[in-house]
């Protein structure tokens, strides 16, 4: 068993999560059997709490884990699926350490950050490793190094490359920036975080540097002179177009070939199955504009599965996609600012704040005929304005944003009633979803079974939907038992579609979301009918 960390230096946000997915790839696609672990040094238990605003998106897995969205990134560029073992917190740590010592474990012994915790950080990796028999395990560390949180565990993954001699390597992200009009490549921000690791006992194999040009000459002789680390291993991270071509960009400096030098491990043939792909996302022949309808907007990493979910669109259609970031509110102030759009996606949410712009959106697109996706919330809101303003029942709403409402078309089902703690009664992960023939959902999946990542409580209304269905809104995929409503379709248009999972989780470059596809094509066809009207 083999393994690859990857440490950060100088700055946050330079993409050591991109890099860490690209490696991933490069090396899976080199015959490996290859997974990745996310360290979050925080002490927040999981991402499932945390705010979109502070923390970006929380990403769903299969197993129901709400995880860091670098997770997401792993699974789009490994295309395999993780679970909540492939993300460890100083929370999952810790309570489980502190869990030990209640059951009298230690026997007595003081209970230190080491061993204790180091150990028990340790024995987290190990198993992920060991449970999918796997030939290489890549560790991203979050944040960079010198910070508090991020200490106890860089010590344990000091320990286990003693422990496990030969079988691991360490990875350094660094920025090195260009100044003044030339844009001078600067090497003393590199030096200096490579000179913060060693003091903690770690010496960097490889060197992975940002930068907005390709490294030049005398930059990688400087950095290989203060840090040790051979010329050929450090690879230029330059600025690429597009985050999908950073692993063809680190796999033409012969990355692979060294990984396999300090590993001593056997691969295959390289084989780039994103060449197609990559070439129709690079040169999109036609542009959509989609507006994405949120109240995060400001923060685009909140939405960032949807984000990759239209890059995919758009690599196996060629069309290209221009998001619009509409904040919700601001669409019940002037509806006007809808009005370029080819197709509107109506995100996911918790809340009462944005929901009656997002209405006031469902509404736009469906009296306009312009292309629809809703996602979760947004499948939840198609249903409260279709029930208020086809069916007339004005004060349709779901008991999230109103108790006391006479009409909750969207209310909790009584298994789910229990509040026992937070995020405990989320209805989370891969669940199926039985697809009705004759409808455009059965059109896009093409299959009567599919299964599906969840994050939400409410529901439709069961007493509601045979009301809802008369009026020409149909329920086309449901639940196994037939009681949870899955996605809704209309009956006279094909443009129109919500799913209450979340179809963005899923979606990959070789296998995109089918209904971010839909939204796309429709968007194109609805342009051309426009320009076909203006003309
Ligand atoms: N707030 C809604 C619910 O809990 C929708 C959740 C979501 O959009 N992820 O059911």
């Amino acid at each position: 068993m083999k393994y690859i960390i990857i440490t950060g230096g100088v700055l946050s946000g330079i993409g050591k999560g991109t890099i860490a997915s690209s490696l991933c790839h490069i090396l899976s696609n080199s015959g490996l059997r290859v997974s990745a672990l996310k360290i979050d040094p925080y002490l927040n238990y999981d991402a499932g709490t945390m705010n979109p605003y502070q923390h970006g998106e929380v990403f769903v897995l299969d197993d129901g884990s709400e995880v860091d969205l670098d997770l997401g990134n792993y699974e789009r560029y490994l295309d395999r699926n993780l679970t909540g073992d492939n993300n460890i917190t100083t929370g999952k740590v810790y309570k489980e350490v502190i869990e030990r010592e209640r059951k009298g474990e230690y026997l007595g012994s003081t209970v230190q950050i080491i061993p204790h915790i180091t150990n028990e950080i340790k024995r987290r990796i190990r198993k992920v490793a060991l449970k999918d028999d796997l030939d290489l395990l890549v560790i991203e560390v979050g944040g960079t190094v010198g910070d508090i949180e991020s200490m106890p565990f860089l010590e344990a993954l000091r320990q286990l490359k003693r422990e496990e001699r030969g079988q691991v390597t360490f990875v350094h992200v660094t920025l090195v920036p260009e100044i003044g009009k030339e844009m001078e490549q600067k090497t003393k921000p590199t030096q200096h975080s490579v000179k913060a690791l060693k003091e903690i006992g770690i010496q960097p194999d490889i060197l992975m540097c940002r930068s907005i040009k390709p490294l030049t000459t005398d930059s990688r002789r400087r950095i290989s002179l203060f840090t040790d680390v051979p010329e050929d291993a450090i690879i230029s991270v330059y600025e690429a177009e597009n985050a999908y071509q950073v692993p063809e960009i680190i796999e033409k400096q012969g990355t692979i070939e060294i990984i396999k030098q300090n590993l001593n491990l056997e691969t295959s043939k390289y084989m780039d199955t994103w060449i197609e792909y990559k070439e129709k996302l690079m040169n999109p022949q036609e542009f959509v504009t989609i507006g994405i309808i949120g109240k995060y907007t400001e923060l685009h990493d909140a939405y960032i599965s949807h984000k990759e979910a239209f890059n995919h669109a758009t690599g196996n259609t060629g069309i290209g996609v221009n998001l619009k970031w509409i904040d919700s509110d601001s669409v019940r102030e002037n509806i006007q600012i809808l009005s370029d759009l080819d197709g509107i996606l109506v995100t996911p949410g918790f809340g009462y704040r944005g929901v009656e712009g997002k209405i006031a959106s469902v509404k736009y697109a469906r009296e306009n005929r312009v292309p629809f996706l809703g996602i979760c919330l947004g499948f939840q809101v198609a249903v409260i304005e279709f029930a208020r303003n086809v069916m007339g029942i004005s004060d349709a709403n779901s008991t999230e944003f109103s108790k006391e409402t006479k009409n909750p078309v969207i209310d909790i089902l009584p298994e789910q009633v229990n509040v026992s703690e937070m995020g405990g009664t989320m209805r989370l992960g891969a669940k199926e979803v039985d697809i009705l023939d004759n409808t455009l959902a059965m059109e896009l999946y093409g299959e009567k079974k599919i299964f599906e990542r969840h994050r939400h409580r409410y529901e439709v209304n069961p007493e509601y939907i045979e009301r809802i269905e008369k009026a020409g809104m149909i329920f086309s995929g449901r639940d196994e038992q037939g009681i949870r409503m899955e996605i809704l379709e209309l009956n006279d248009r094909k443009n129109f579609i919500a799913s209450q999972y979340h179809a963005e989780f899923k979606s990959r470059p070789l296998n995109p979301s089918r209904l971010h596809l839909n939204l796309v094509k429709c968007a194109l066809e609805y342009r051309k009918s426009r320009a076909g009207k203006n003309s």
